[in-house]
């Protein structure tokens, strides 16, 4: 088993199926940025090639499939049905929602059970602001057709101080109305942001949101599972809300995740830029790949950090 000495190992893979997205939201893509796939993308069965291997290789067993947005490629389906048949404790999937309806009968055919949808706002306005792509009502239909199916879902709201503080307890109010977990991700100093100062702006602290939310509502702190990246908050009686405080209160040392970008490269930290590339390597025999591999995770976990301190790497390419 591939360990660390703080005993964190690889357990949850996060494989985002291509850079490109139908949103160019303002925290994640600098200005005038196009949402164009990375060059030479994997293909859906090389991905799953991947995955199968660190599945062998790490014993990883949870995956989420993710992007750029993972809905807009024509590998969603074919990655989707494939990484089902893997026998993995849990697949999960991340979505900006928009094209849920219109992949509402490959995801009801997949029998995945859990996804998070990203929403920041409940305003139509302030939603083209951020998202800069896509349509509000069309994410509000989406979610009622996957509810119908039955799937539990998540939803991830990045508050931002100038751009939709004002959306914290409406967005909170819609989740515990329809039994959905709102997470609330605190911004993190990814890509453009990087010492920018629009980060310092528009960042909302844990402590801010608890003052807020506490102006309504009791709550309680409630178990998180050990390696969560959610503090989560049960307010009696009608649900509970997470928040992913990678500032406030750093999962780092807890961590177990690794991501496999759509090109290929290996990211053992969302907090360093550091990669592998795997592309060559998933093309050979098991008995071949599997020792090299081994050796390409050795590395990829001693690039985990002590605490979150942001990096030049983009959501966009390593999926969040
Ligand atoms: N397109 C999909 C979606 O919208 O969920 C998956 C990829 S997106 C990069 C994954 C998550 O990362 C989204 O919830 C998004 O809000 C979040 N995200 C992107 N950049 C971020 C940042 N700088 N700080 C905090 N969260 C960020």
């Amino acid at each position: 088993m591939i360990v660390d000495r703080l005993g964190r190992r690889f357990l949850n893979l996060r494989v985002s199926l291509t850079a490109a997205c139908n949103y160019a939201c303002t925290y994640c893509v600098a200005d005038g940025k196009r949402l164009m796939p990375a060059q030479s993308e994997l293909s859906a069965d090389s991905l799953l090639r991947a995955v199968t291997l660190l599945q062998q290789a790490t014993g990883i067993d949870k995956v989420r499939i993710t992007g750029g947005e993972p809905l807009v490629t024509p590998k969603f389906d074919t990655f989707l049905q494939g990484v089902m048949a893997l026998s993995l404790q849990d697949v999960s999937l991340t979505t900006n929602g928009q094209l849920l309806l219109a992949k509402r009968d490959v995801i009801k055919a997949s029998g995945i059970r859990r996804l998070n949808i990203s929403l920041d706002t409940l305003n139509p306005m302030r939603f083209r602001r951020i998202a800069r792509g896509g349509d509000l009502d069309t994410v509000i239909r989406g979610i009622d057709a996957m509810q119908a199916l039955g799937i539990k879902l998540k939803i991830n709201m990045v508050p931002l101080r100038s751009q939709n503080f004002q959306d914290i307890m409406p967005m909170l109010d819609f989740c515990l109305a329809r039994n959905i977990e709102l997470r609330f991700i605190e911004l993190m100093r990814m890509g453009h942001l990087r010492g920018n100062k629009s980060f310092l702006v528009d960042f909302v602290s844990m402590e801010t949101l608890l003052d807020l939310i506490s102006e309504k509502y009791e709550f309680r702190r409630t178990d998180a599972p050990y390696d969560s990246t959610a503090a989560r908050f049960q307010i009696p009686g009608r649900g509970v809300f997470g928040v992913i405080a990678n500032e406030s209160e750093p999962f780092c040392r807890t961590c177990t995740r690794l991501r496999l970008s759509s090109d290929g490269h290996l990211y053992g930290c969302l907090s360093n830029a550091h990669r592998q590339y795997i592309g060559d390597l998933i093309q050979q025999p098991s008995h071949k790949a599997l020792p090299e591999l081994q050796n390409i995770l050795v590395a990829a976990l001693a690039d985990k950090q002590l605490a979150f301190q942001g990096e030049v790497t983009v959501m966009k390419f390593i999926g969040g």
